[in-house]
């Protein structure tokens, strides 16, 4: 069977023993934000998996092999493939998994599936691919305007360095604030680094990822590595931790080698520069704060203490914390490029961010991803609660002045 009928072609092992693993306890469900704004069972992981644990047994099993497999109907797969990309990819359900499903890198794999049998991507995730081929975004928006509308005047970019620094996508042209804190916040370190032109900064190729489009993944990321080794980078910063996430994890396989530099978030550069009294943040600020775990961060790649290195070390700051964070973070909707589809439940579950934020008295949001911060601004328009959002490098380059 080719990768285009086969339901097993292109899984490893471990997603096989993960697809066989669950015992439908429904632990998961407890914990799922798509759950939590739809209360749709037939979208919750159990469900997903029960229905394409049948896929495999219809065309793969004992009883296919022996008489040959059985048809499966079109309902199902798209409900199916529509499961699969509601869900936000956020890996909660994997955390508080009975039996250790890692989800977050399960769904992924599933969605590329239904993209390999023709039944996915759904709505405008189909139209990436094209834009990212013409645009180098998947914002379709011209490659000029990547760093101009935000790029500090006086920042001073090396032709060659040690460090280099990726905007992203989404920080360069949703979340502006947020890559200019990181320029101005790495400006006050002081040490050289060096960024690719706006042309040569292409996407990461998370998008296309998540969305099991994999096609243009090898040449975006040989693109990226070669550029940044030409320039002489060892060390790669990024804020937003989808990047970061593909960075570290499937650049490698895509490259086809070892990385030529190591992958770091920007929280994790800036705690180590406090640690070490290379940054220093003396202005007080006296505001009860509540950080905000991104998925891809906490979950993702295992970045929890430095952004709370990083904000413990403001004079005068009270952080508090979600009932749920660090591993356990709840997700604010924006993940898995399934905002641009179910924008309804982006905005939900943005909502219930906002929510807790307001109940627990903070005064101000504090966010570290720029899907999370243009999503749970979004959520935020019209809304009756209010609350300060800020990203932590836009917060830091502020009490830096
Ligand atoms: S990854 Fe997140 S949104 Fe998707 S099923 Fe699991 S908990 Fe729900
Ligand atoms: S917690 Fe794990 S084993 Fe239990 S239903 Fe969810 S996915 Fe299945």
């Amino acid at each position: 069977m080719s990768k285009e009928t086969s339901f097993t072609e292109g899984l490893t092992k471990r997603h096989l023993i993960e697809l066989d693993a669950c015992v439908r306890c429904s632990e998961c469900l407890k914990w799922c934000p798509v759950q939590e704004v739809t209360n749709n069972r037939k979208i919750s992981p159990p469900e997903k998996i029960k229905m394409y644990r049948e896929f495999i047994k219809k065309t793969e099993g004992l009883k296919a092999r022996l008489f040959g497999p059985e048809e499966i109907s079109k309902k199902m797969l798209e409900e199916f493939t529509k499961a699969v990309f509601e869900c936000t990819t956020c890996g909660a359900c994997g955390e508080y998994c009975e039996v250790g499903i890692f989800s977050q890198r399960l769904w992924p794999f599933l969605r590329k599936k239904m993209v390999d049998m023709g039944l996915g991507p759904i709505g405008v995730q189909a139209k990436m691919p094209e834009v990212i081929r013409n645009t180098g975004n998947p914002y379709n928006k011209p490659a000029e305007d990547r760093f101009k509308p935000w790029f500090p005047e006086n920042a001073k970019v090396s032709e060659k360095a040690e460090i280099g620094y990726y905007a992203g996508c989404s920080g360069a042209y949703e979340a502006q604030p947020m890559v200019k804190g990181d320029v101005l916040v790495l400006g006050a370190i002081g040490e050289p680094f060096t960024m690719l032109s706006p042309e040569e900064e292409v996407c990461c190729g998370f998008p296309l990822f998540i969305t099991g489009q994999h096609d243009m993944l090898e040449d975006l990321t040989k693109r990226l590595v070669s550029a940044y080794k030409a320039k002489g980078v060892k060390m790669l910063l990024c804020s937003c931790p989808c990047c970061v996430n593909i960075m570290a994890r499937d650049w490698p396989l895509f490259y086809g080698d070892k990385l030529p530099f190591k992958i770091r978030h920007i929280t994790q550069f800036v705690a180590d520069a406090i640690k070490d009294k290379r940054l220093s943040i003396k202005k007080e600020m006296k505001e009860r704060i509540i950080y905000h775990d991104p998925c891809y961060l906490s979950r993702g790649v295992g970045v929890i203490e430095e952004p709370r290195i990083v904000l413990g070390s403001i004079p005068g700051i009270e952080l508090i914390e979600f009932d749920r964070h660090g591993l356990y973070s709840q997700c604010c909707g924006a993940g898995g490029a399934a905002r641009k589809v179910f924008h309804e439940n982006a905005i939900a579950m943005g909502k219930l961010t906002i929510d807790e934020a307001v109940e627990k008295k903070a005064d101000r949001l504090i966010l570290s991803c720029p899907a999370c911060y243009s999503k749970v601004n979004e959520a935020m328009q019209g809304y009756e609660k209010q609350i300060r959002i800020t990203d932590i490098m836009e917060l830091v380059s502020e009490l830096l002045g």
